[in-house]
């Protein structure tokens, strides 16, 4: 999986076409959707209009399981064909569960389908999204089966030390949503703009940069063709290690979205 993506939600399915064919342009190989975005057909578009061989391309879309009461295996299944058929594709590469909803209870039945999708061969991965420890916990125990991936909200005002420590004594790769804290203030923040005059880099690269040297997958969004260009322009520079704990003192456990124990 490259370390590096492009993140499309809220990208109107009418431009992500543009966004996701400007992404690959500047280099970008894996690109996040998710059925609930609304964007699938528009990032498929972009994707086949690019003409880079699928096998050179990391797709991840989402099970949005708000979308229904009660999950059946058949009706995982209808879910996820309907996203590879706006998308255009006949496999992903990571099919993720979008949220837990821990009060539904219904994430391992969910789980235990995603299993039977793998074996099929049609998603080359599977995942999960916005899961705590407690319940990454509960899916392992109950199938025997470890998520390759736990996409959660991550970035210098949420650095998710437990999760993140979970992750790595299971094997599971930490991918950060929000990465830019969704372009609010932290990229304002005077320790980050210190350290971009210091690097002649911008905010959002130091904090991509501080990201990729944590280990985290990060997907960070844009629509503007430059910023696309810029937050991949973020290997050609090191933070030192006085640099990574000046942004790591900027944590301060604030969630810009909602907490996976009560989202419905
Ligand atoms: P982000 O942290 O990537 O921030 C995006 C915003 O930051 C942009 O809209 C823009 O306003 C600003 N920005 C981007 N590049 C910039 C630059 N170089 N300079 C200045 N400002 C810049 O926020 P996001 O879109 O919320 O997260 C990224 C991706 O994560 C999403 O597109 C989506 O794919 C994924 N995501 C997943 C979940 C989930 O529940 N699994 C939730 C939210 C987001």
């Amino acid at each position: 999986m490259p370390q590096l993506g492009f993140g499309v939600w809220q990208v109107p399915d009418d431009d992500a076409a543009s966004a996701v064919g400007t992404a690959l342009e500047a280099g970008y190989r894996s690109i996040d959707t998710a059925a609930v975005y609304d964007n699938e057909k528009g990032t498929g578009q972009g994707i086949a209009a690019s003409g880079i061989p699928r096998e050179e391309l990391f797709v991840t879309t989402k099970l949005w399981n708000s979308a229904s009461e009660t999950w059946t295996r058949d009706s995982v299944f209808r879910e996820f064909d309907a996203s590879l058929a706006r998308l255009g594709l006949d496999h992903i590469d990571l099919y993720l569960i979008h949220w837990p909803r821990p009060m539904r209870d219904d994430y391992l039945t969910i789980w235990r389908a995603f299993g039977e999708l793998l074996q099929s061969g049609r998603t080359r991965a599977v995942g999960v999204s916005n899961f705590k420890p407690e319940h990454l916990h509960r899916v392992i125990e109950d199938s025997g089966s470890i998520p390759s991936v736990n996409q959660i909200e991550l970035h210098p005002r949420l650095q998710q030390p437990v999760p993140r420590a979970f992750h790595s004594d299971h094997g599971i790769v930490t991918e950060a949503w929000s990465p830019l804290g969704q372009g609010g203030d932290i990229l304002a923040e005077e320790r980050i703009v210190a350290l971009a005059e210091k690097h002649e880099r911008t905010p959002a690269q130091i904090i991509l940069r501080w990201h990729l040297q944590l280990g985290n997958v990060v997907i960070p969004k844009s629509v503007t063709p430059a910023r696309i260009r810029e937050n991949f322009d973020v290997f050609g520079f090191e933070l030192a290690d006085a640099d990574m704990a000046s942004i790591g003192a900027l944590n301060t456990d604030t969630r810009l979205g909602a907490d996976p124990d009560v989202a419905d």
